[in-house]
């Protein structure tokens, strides 16, 4: 009782554990959470954040899987510029133009032309590719570069989420034939579904973006698509464009082709950016901070001393290292906390914020038994491991940590989904912030309609994507919202 007594006395005094509850206040908790968790320092201009080392370190390992994925697709990484001259393809420009950044001065003196800040690097990398590809031994042309973007927001600003300068990687690539950009547009698709599912332990669903939603100047749109149970809002994952050859033509892109005659390539571009991270903590964060997946967690294994006045401290130590030492070897990221100003208990609560996927504790006892005690960050499941198991049964449980998360947050997910065919059901289920699956006839202004018929404080109805795995749509099913004919199904909410 007492030890509790002091665990929640350190607490208050440094202002461990957070104040708001996820189910109660969903916005201010995910702020604090961001912070209290050391992944995000706010800072003092408005949609900027200082990326700490404990979020850029899952940016990291995100990295790492994705861009040894794209080098084994022989895509080559390269740097363009950050500033550019936005110029030429017309939809494209007006599409971005609210959010560039400008500068406008050096010094004192004023630039003759303003210099755009990157939104992304479409009309600043194909006045290259215009001039490196020549002839269909040039191509495929397949770039990608890590940088930073600069997109100038309105809508409020959400840590990672939506921030006015986010890191991202983009890829962008040049085809002799549309078969090829078509396939390769997939094949991104599928590495952000694995970044997202297997990474992040987020369920997202594939789709294509409507008219309306799809990027500005291109041909079409794919998205994995996460949901926020906890908002009822959807959040644009990561996408994966085929530009089809409009960029082509304003740029002038062409090659001669195998028989000698001039055609235009086919481009896509796809990025994900460190929204990833956002849409992790707002799935699996819980009260008590952060919830990190093992696979992204760049500590894996919390181990920390719990010694009793008279028990064999060093004893404990050793342990405590020995402990560390032996999952090291198998490659699992652990780490022992042996710092002595701060308490067991504080430290609990610690890593418990940051989401650290497993604590070990080694007491007197456990130091007696040749054993340790696991504490699961998830369920807070506890178990006692023999000395002799510690590999095998730590890494099981940390595959079982990562699989559990992904089912609890597809099972939450799934019960928020809901099939809608008419007006009034829709309206209803949106009320009741679900992720809304309706037959559709695929009319752009009838989704601006909807947008329009639904606005209100907290934001419209949108389309999310028609999803890749469509249900059956028996003759003569009717559109939800303009009574037309349905062409196919398509998912609906309110989204980040
Ligand atoms: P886009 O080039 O517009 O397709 O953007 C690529 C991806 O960036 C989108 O699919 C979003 O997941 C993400 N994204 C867009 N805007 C932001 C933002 N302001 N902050 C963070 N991520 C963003």
């Amino acid at each position: 009782k007492s030890a509790s007594k002091g665990k929640k006395e350190m607490m208050r005094e440094t202002r461990l554990g957070l104040s708001k509850k996820k189910d109660v206040n969903f916005g201010e908790w995910y702020s604090e959470v961001v912070v209290k968790g050391e992944m995000i320092e706010y800072y003092d201009i408005s949609g900027c954040y200082i990326v700490r080392p404990w979020a850029m370190s899952i940016w990291e390992i995100m990295q790492t899987f994705f861009d040894a994925e794209i080098k084994q697709m022989k895509i080559k990484n390269c740097y363009f510029p950050l500033f550019g001259v936005q110029q030429k393809e017309k939809d494209h420009i007006e599409g971005f133009a609210p959010e560039v950044a400008w500068v406008t001065k050096s010094g004192e003196s004023e630039l003759e032309m303003p210099i755009a800040i990157r939104p992304t690097s479409e009309t600043i990398m194909h006045p290259y590719f215009s001039k490196w590809i020549r002839g269909h031994r040039d191509l495929p042309l397949r770039l990608n570069q890590w940088c930073n973007i600069v997109r100038w927001e309105f809508s409020d600003p959400t840590p990672f989420i939506r921030s006015r300068e986010f890191l991202w990687q983009e890829g962008h690539t040049a085809f002799a034939t549309k078969e090829e950009a078509d396939t390769e547009v997939l094949e991104i698709l599928e590495l952000y579904r694995r970044i997202y599912e297997e990474f992040l332990a987020v369920p997202v669903i594939k789709g294509k973006k409507s008219e309306h939603e799809k990027f500005a100047g291109g041909l079409y749109t794919t998205t994995v698509e996460a949901f926020v149970p906890n908002t009822g809002r959807g959040v644009q994952g990561a996408t994966s464009h085929c530009l089809g050859q409009n960029f082509a033509k304003t740029f002038e892109i062409n090659f001669e082709n195998e028989k000698g005659e001039k055609a235009m390539v086919w481009q896509n571009s796809w990025a994900y950016t460190t929204r990833t991270i956002g849409v992790m903590v707002m799935v699996h964060g819980d009260d008590k901070g952060l919830v990190l997946p093992p696979k992204v967690a760049s500590v894996q294994v919390i181990v920390i001393p719990d010694p009793y006045k008279d028990a064999d401290m060093q004893g404990i130590f050793d342990a405590c290292a020995a402990t560390v030492k032996s999952l090291n070897e198998v490659g699992i990221r652990a780490e022992a906390d042996l710092r002595d100003n701060y308490s067991p208990g504080w430290k609990y609560s610690h890593w418990e914020m940051k989401g650290v996927p497993l604590r070990i504790e080694i007491g007197p006892k456990d130091f007696a038994n040749n054993q340790v005690h696991a504490v699961r960050r998830d369920s807070a499941a506890k178990i006692d491991i023999p000395m002799a198991d510690l590999v095998e049964k730590v890494k099981d449980m940390l595959d079982n940590i990562q699989q559990s998360l992904f089912e609890c947050a597809k099972q939450k997910r799934d019960a928020c989904i809901q099939v809608v065919h008419t007006w009034e059901e829709f309206v209803e289920a949106l009320g009741r912030k679900k992720m809304i699956l309706a037959p559709w006839c695929d009319d752009e202004e009838v989704e601006k309609d909807v947008k329009a018929r639904t606005k209100g404080d907290i934001g419209a109805a949108k389309s999310l994507c028609s999803p890749f795995n469509q249900p059956e749509l028996p003759e003569g099913t009717l559109c939800f919202a303009s009574g037309k004919p349905a062409k196919k199904w398509t998912y609906w909410g309110r989204s980040y």
